[in-house]
């Protein structure tokens, strides 16, 4: 039997032990690099384009010989007034990369002997940046899966039973539930999408599939609605998961995934930021076959190239 990707040597290309050895120098220098490729790691000034400029090295900044505008290498991205050394922000992105299924906060924090609450807004922001790459924009095409799963609202039975309620009634049920809707390519990306029912799903694939695709949904019957657009394989999931080749496990091993991240690392997760974990689970799933180096260095690009992020910019200020 082949060797599993991820017990293989060239799945590790980054380590802690080599991101602190090189330390906060070299870092700093991999941040440079990653937000402005195109000249080396030279800055260039983000409001003039302009490409020469005069080094502030004392404070890391540089100051644009045209226009006099002073920016550091994380000016206008979602890094934008980091406190933490790049170093500790190059490890977190390590930890984070190699976690496979997510990793809680708590041992985020703990890791890099950070706040609680750093480690969660840092988090959000690198899955702000995960989500650049999931969230494209370009439709699916090939052959398509489709599937919602519920997450969050548990409701935990009284301990009597004589007090316990029917969870099944809609009464009963969490107006904190939520069902993540997934589109995957067989060959490809997955794609998803937060709604309150799983009906909703048919809307979105109508907006992300390519007319020419072919489908796979399970017997729910909302994907009838489906057959007028597309070849739909149908299976029942009652009495078979294959059934002679139809199936619908890939976009089941995205929810398994997604799954062991609530359950095994975050326990709770608010219906608010529900998107942000499916992104994440989304983007590893995707990447699950790059190597630890790549993926972080990836990371670090799109979050160079990503704006100042509204939702997690002084969040907890605005929370205090
Ligand atoms: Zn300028």
């Amino acid at each position: 039997m082949a060797q599993h990707f991820l017990l293989s040597a060239a799945s590790r290309t980054l380590s802690l032990r080599a991101i602190y050895k090189a330390g906060e120098a070299a870092a700093y220098q991999t941040f440079c690099e990653m937000r402005w490729p195109e000249t080396n790691g030279e800055a260039v000034c983000p409001r003039c384009s302009h490409d020469a400029t005069y080094k502030i090295t004392t404070r890391r900044k540089f100051k644009c010989k045209a226009c006099a505008h002073q920016f550091s290498v994380t000016s206008g991205t979602i890094f934008a007034s980091r406190k933490m050394d790049f170093v500790d922000l190059l490890a977190a992105i390590c930890i984070i990369v190699n976690a496979s299924k997510g990793v809680s906060m708590i041992q985020l924090s703990r890791d890099l002997d950070c706040q609680y609450k750093t480690a969660f807004v840092l988090a959000h922001k690198l899955r702000e940046a995960m989500a650049q790459e999931v969230q494209t924009g370009e439709v699916l095409d090939g052959h398509v899966e489709v599937d919602g799963a519920y997450f969050g609202g548990h409701v935990r039975p009284e301990n009597a039973k004589a007090d316990r309620k029917d969870r099944r009634l809609k009464e009963n049920r969490s107006d904190k539930r939520r069902v993540v809707v997934a589109l995957r390519e067989r060959q490809g990306r997955v794609l998803p999408f937060v709604t309150r029912i799983e009906g909703e799903g048919v809307a979105l694939v109508n907006e992300n599939v390519d007319r020419m695709a072919t489908l796979s949904a399970d017997e729910a019957s909302h994907w009838d609605l489906l057959h007028a657009g597309w070849d739909v394989e149908r299976v029942n999931h009652s009495e078979i998961y294959s059934d002679h080749g139809k199936h619908t496990n890939m976009v089941e091993s995205y929810f398994s995934r997604l799954r062991r991240m609530v359950v095994g690392q975050h326990h709770h997760v608010s219906p608010h930021y529900l998107h942000q974990y499916a992104n994440h689970a989304a983007w590893l799933e995707d990447n699950r076959r790059t190597d630890n180096g790549t993926l972080a260095h990836t990371l670090v690009s799109n979050a160079m190239g990503a704006r100042v992020s509204r939702n997690w910019k002084g969040y907890w200020q605005r929370a205090a």
